[in-house]
């Protein structure tokens, strides 16, 4: 058994670790672990706290994937409740739906009677606040102005985050989940990679499992999970597909690839795991059944530009 998790997400292993250990699936420990992760104020690219659209609304994605049957359910530009991650299992399992939106996923939780809160935190907005003030200058045309906050959301140095978490459970089964409240200063409406399933996340007990968190745009465009667990479908390792996967990046038109900035954290099908980066400092955590808590450390390094691998 184990939990591979992105490092923010290590406050949440333990839930996920005790699920496994009283014999629960890989399902209920990956959502375990990040409802745990939604509800930590401290971490503002997550649920309650995390950083607000351009309008200061917190707007927040999530998806939840089961690798032995693929079924798959996500939400996204959620408003007002805080664990999007128990919706998206909602949609899997509730509706024949993978991806609801919007007003349609606040009716889901409405319906499950979930709690209506304002999700936005005084920490937050003043980082909201001191991003549109950076911004502010009235002799600034709209469209430069825009232009501006454009690039804000787009600085995933500065304002983006996700979790991400993988379980593999004693029967052998995968699980994985990703939560997040995207990019701060994002469009409204705008979602990542994070409730795209074979973008932001992917799970297939045959193969593996694989999750992102990064500049979300990118992972769209090449599919960045699925092709992970592809590549083990291939026969590569949990560490070559990872590789190859971050590679990959670096063949998107329109971008210079030392800019490109993604992480994934991968479990193949027997329970090995690799967490991976394109850029220097990244950590993630793990735990598996013999530890007695998760431990953070490094990322394989995969350098786009100007580097190794
Ligand atoms: N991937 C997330 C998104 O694009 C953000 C992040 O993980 O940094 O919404």
């Amino acid at each position: 058994m184990i939990v591979v998790a992105s490092a923010n997400g290590a406050v949440g292993i333990p839930a996920a670790m005790a699920v496994l250990r009283d014999g629960g699936s890989a399902l209920d420990a990956v959502e375990a672990a990040v409802r745990v992760v939604e509800d930590n104020p401290d971490d503002h690219t997550v649920g309650y706290g995390g950083y607000p659209n351009v309008l200061g609304e917190v707007e927040l994605d999530a998806s939840i994937m089961e690798g032995a049957t693929r079924r798959a359910g996500a939400v996204g530009a959620v408003r007002g409740y805080r664990h999007p991650i128990t919706l998206a299992r909602r949609v899997m399992e509730a509706l024949p739906h993978v991806l609801v939106v919007g007003d349609g996923a606040a009716r889901l939780a409405d319906g499950m009677g979930m709690v209506k809160e304002d999700l936005l935190t005084d920490a937050a907005r003043r980082t909201w606040q001191q991003g549109l003030e950076g911004t502010l200058d009235p002799t600034t045309p709209m469209a430069e102005w825009l232009h501006r906050i454009g690039r804000l959301a787009t600085d995933p140095e500065h304002v983006a985050g996700t979790v991400n978490v993988i379980a593999h459970d004693a029967a052998g089964h995968l699980a994985v989940a990703v939560s997040t409240s995207g990019a701060a200063w994002k469009h409204p409406g705008r979602l990542g990679d994070s409730p795209m399933i074979g973008a932001g996340n992917y799970a297939d007990d045959r193969y593996g499992a694989a999750a992102c968190t990064g500049w979300g745009e990118l992972a769209i465009r090449a599919g960045t999970a699925r092709m992970v667990v592809e590549g083990m479908r291939r026969g590569l390792s949990v560490e070559a597909a990872c590789v190859e996967a971050l590679h990959d990046l670096a063949h998107l038109g329109g971008i210079d690839p030392a800019t490109v900035l993604m992480h994934v954290v991968a479990v193949d099908a027997v329970g090995r795991h690799c967490a991976a980066t394109t850029r220097r400092g990244w950590e993630y955590a793990h735990q598996t059944e013999a530890m007695a808590e998760p431990t953070v450390g490094p990322r394989l390094v995969v350098e786009l530009a100007g580097g190794a691998s």
